[in-house]
């Protein structure tokens, strides 16, 4: 019988730092800036990345430094995973906590860290610009929706098998779990 994978038993508040850490696919998402309505509490996106967002790879550039340059950057917690309203539905800590299952592009799942940007979720192929670059009363003019998307890539992977499934014992390097 084949062991379950570690997400599918355990609660994201039994994980140790390295499972935690796993669970973020690198989509970049929640790099990019958010725009509140003080009334409503509605949140949209808007394409302008936060400055140390890379446009092209969808990384941060700094991610061990960031909190110097960027002390809004959030730091994820389950406590966090729960009062977040703007986390994308793809965001593997949401999907976890609504009791969905991780989808076929997700690293821990494909053993490709590329799947989730092959799948057409992330913030990569997406035209960005850097919030160095655009005054914050203009961030209006740069409202999304697709970070807000799953579309057709929830049906699979678009050409074959999305590669191996990874235990728990096989995780790779701790990507991000940061909100911006
Ligand atoms: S925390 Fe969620 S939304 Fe942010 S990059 Fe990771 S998976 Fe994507
Ligand atoms: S991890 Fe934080 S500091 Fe780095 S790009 Fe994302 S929001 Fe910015």
């Amino acid at each position: 019988m084949t062991e379950l994978p570690f997400w599918k038993t355990k609660s994201l508040e039994e994980m140790d730092q390295r499972e935690w850490e796993s669970i973020c696919d690198g989509c970049g998402l929640c790099c990019l800036n958010k725009l509140e309505d003080w009334e409503t509490g509605d949140v949209v996106f808007t394409s302008v990345r936060c400055r140390l967002m890379d446009g092209t790879s969808c990384r941060c550039t700094d991610y061990e430094n960031r909190q110097a340059t960027v002390p809004e950057c959030i730091q994820l917690t389950p406590s966090a995973v729960d009062e977040i309203v703007w986390l994308p539905p793809t965001c593997g800590y949401r999907l976890l906590r609504e009791g969905h299952d991780l989808y076929w592009w997700h690293p821990l799942v494909s053993g490709d860290p590329e799947t989730v940007h092959q799948a057409g979720i992330s913030a990569r192929g997406h035209e960005t610009v850097s919030e160095t670059d655009v005054p914050v009363e203009d961030f209006e003019e740069y409202v999304v929706d697709w970070p807000w998307k799953v579309g057709e890539a929830a049906n699979g992977p678009p050409a074959g098998d999305a590669g191996p499934e990874r235990s728990d014992t096989d995780l790779p390097d701790p990507a991000r779990t940061v909100t911006g």
